[in-house]
């Protein structure tokens, strides 16, 4: 990556970053793209994982958003297909409800009026369908459910990732565990940065003619350090992990507040949330508190019968575009690309806002226009191309070949359903070495394989990477902590790390574990001292 000048560096591997270094790097131009921890690490790990116009957005009149991330959506399930799958949603309509069921079907036809008709049609039900349907919607003043569907990102870290290998595959230089400490300068423009390799602290001088900086929340503190200030908003989400009770995903009215949220069924677990907390602590301090955990839990429960039992919570930062005098849930999710040659930082780029969603149209964007800068040089070509693990994807033929290395076949639809056509590496390891098709622990599907390939084919290079990013044993209900012995001796083996690094591979694992456990009720918050938090409203 140090060797040769690029025509773009790109900062920030979440996903935004990687799909910029996507597209640019298919149009023909030089990409570096680099991420300071790995790929999917930072907010896009942490979101609903919906693939979503955002029915919601509607009430805020914000039509142009709503098309825009309607037609992506119907692009993601077609080019992600693995990854990302049609979703219905019930909508519940109780005695009392804020919104008269005909707005609500209004809402609903609105909804799929804007879409470009890729999915089927919303509906409606009475109340015995929609109990019928979902058995965890309490019965009291029940009185029918809208129906509508949306598409559900498996993984959203596996996304990232894939962005990132078709980048490498077009040419791009992409490294993880790669951090911008600074900036490169010829007089005031910006050229290039120095980045260190946070595993062994060697700086590299990375060299570009345009910098994007697509940090994430992180993106105004990396921006200061060039001397740009960018006015913006940061907004806490967090979302409870709980035994699953569901059998629809169900879009829900927190009483309290107005505000929607979500319960989604995932593979054996619940996912309840989300919160809009305005929090401008660093990103990497945030974490879900015991007062949003009960928010959440108190407004699901008004609607569904789930038990006590949270296994965790997860939190990420949105980075919003500044509107004054609106609160955050009202800010406009839209994104916006600002070149800062009049902040005194020309060849410095920010790309902030968006959603996981628009990923694919925010990147031909920014690289649209970057194109201006560097000259034109091939053409977008990511509105049809599917991502590695979408091309040439046959389930039957694969599930033949999963089954013949002698994987059970919930797990080879597991795999099929995170890996797609990718899948194959891993069937014929285990069809080589049966070993390899053990189960790394009780609680989810994966294989021993899979730690094979996130070492050799993915990148991964701590066992963060592997369990949560790569893997899907990192959001079980062990958080992969029972795991860990059998993947910590396959990882030593293979990236040669010695006791040293073992305990400290697997200290830091179970400090990222106990930090999205919820405290206990009266328990000191993490960060003492810090500001209070400001919340939506
Ligand atoms: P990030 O994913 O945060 O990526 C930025 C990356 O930059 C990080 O990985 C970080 O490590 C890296 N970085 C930071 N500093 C440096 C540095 N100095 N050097 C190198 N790398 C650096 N959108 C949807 O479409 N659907 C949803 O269901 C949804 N749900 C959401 C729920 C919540 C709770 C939240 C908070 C957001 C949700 N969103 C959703 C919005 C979506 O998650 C974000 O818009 C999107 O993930 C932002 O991606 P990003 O690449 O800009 O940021």
């Amino acid at each position: 990556m140090a060797a040769r000048r690029h025509d773009l560096l790109v900062i920030g591997g979440g996903i935004l970053g990687t799909a910029i270094a996507r597209d640019a790097a298919l149009r023909g131009y030089s990409v570096a793209l680099v991420e300071k921890e790995d790929w999917g690490y930072g907010t896009s790990s942490r979101s609903t994982r919906l693939a979503h116009g955002g029915l919601r957005y509607l009430e805020q009149w914000d039509f142009g958003l709503v098309r825009e991330a309607l037609v992506e959506r119907e692009r993601l399930v077609r080019n992600a297909t693995h990854l990302v799958r049609p979703q219905r949603f019930l909508l519940p309509v109780y005695r009392g409800s804020r919104v008269p069921a005909w707005k609500l079907r209004l809402g609903l036809w609105l909804y799929d009026a804007l879409g470009a008709g890729g999915l089927p049609r919303p509906g409606w039900l009475s109340r015995e369908q929609a109990l019928a349907a979902e058995p965890a919607l309490r019965k009291d003043g029940l009185l029918a459910a809208g129906t509508y569907w949306d598409a559900r990102i498996a993984s959203v870290e596996r996304l990232c990732l894939e962005n990132a290998l078709d980048a490498a595959v077009a040419g791009a230089a992409v490294a993880n565990h790669a951090a911008v400490e600074g900036f490169l300068r010829q007089g005031e423009r910006v050229v290039g940065a120095v980045v260190r390799d946070v595993l062994t602290g060697a700086r590299h001088e990375i060299r570009a003619r345009l910098v994007a900086n697509a940090a994430g929340p992180w993106l105004p503190e990396l921006a200061g350090v060039a001397g740009v200030r960018v006015p913006h908003r940061r907004s806490r989400g967090s979302h409870l992990v709980v035994p699953n009770f569901l059998r629809e995903a169900v879009l829900l009215r927190a009483a309290r507040d107005d505000r929607v949220f979500f319960a989604i069924p995932l593979d054996g677990s619940a996912l309840i949330g989300t919160t809009d907390l305005r929090d401008d602590r660093s990103p990497d301090l945030v974490r879900c508190d015991e007062e949003e955990a009960r928010y959440l839990r108190e407004e699901a429960a008004r609607y569904l019968g789930f038990s006590d039992e949270v296994w965790y919570a997860t939190c990420g930062v949105r980075l919003l575009v500044d509107e004054p005098g609106k609160t955050e849930g009202q800010l406009s999710r839209r994104h916006e690309i600002r070149d800062h040659a009049d902040d005194g930082a020309p060849g410095l780029w920010s790309v902030l806002g968006g959603k996981i969603t628009t990923m694919r149209q925010v990147a031909e964007d920014a690289v649209d226009r970057a194109s201006v800068r560097l000259g034109a040089r091939g053409w977008c070509e990511t509105r049809d191309r599917p991502l590695p693990g979408a091309a040439s994807l046959v389930r039957r033929r694969l599930a033949r070949q999963g089954q013949a290395a002698g994987l059970s076949p919930t797990t080879v639809e597991h795999l099929i359903g995170l890996y797609g056509s990718r899948s194959a590496q891993l069937f014929e390891a285990c069809a080589r070495e049966a070993a390899l098709g053990a189960p790394v622990c009780p609680h989810a599907p994966d294989v021993l394989a899979q730690v094979d390939v996130a070492i050799r084919e993915e990148g991964a290079l701590t066992l963060q990477d592997i369990l949560v990013r790569r893997l899907s044993n990192g959001s079980a209900s062990c958080q992969g902590e029972d795991a860990l012995a059998r993947v910590l001796a396959r990882a030593a083996a293979l990236l040669g790390w010695d006791d040293k690094r073992v305990g400290s591979e697997e200290a830091a694992y179970r400090a990222f574990a106990a930090r999205r456990r919820i405290p206990s009720p009266g328990a000191a918050l993490p960060h003492p001292g810090e500001g209070p938090l400001v919340s939506k409203g």
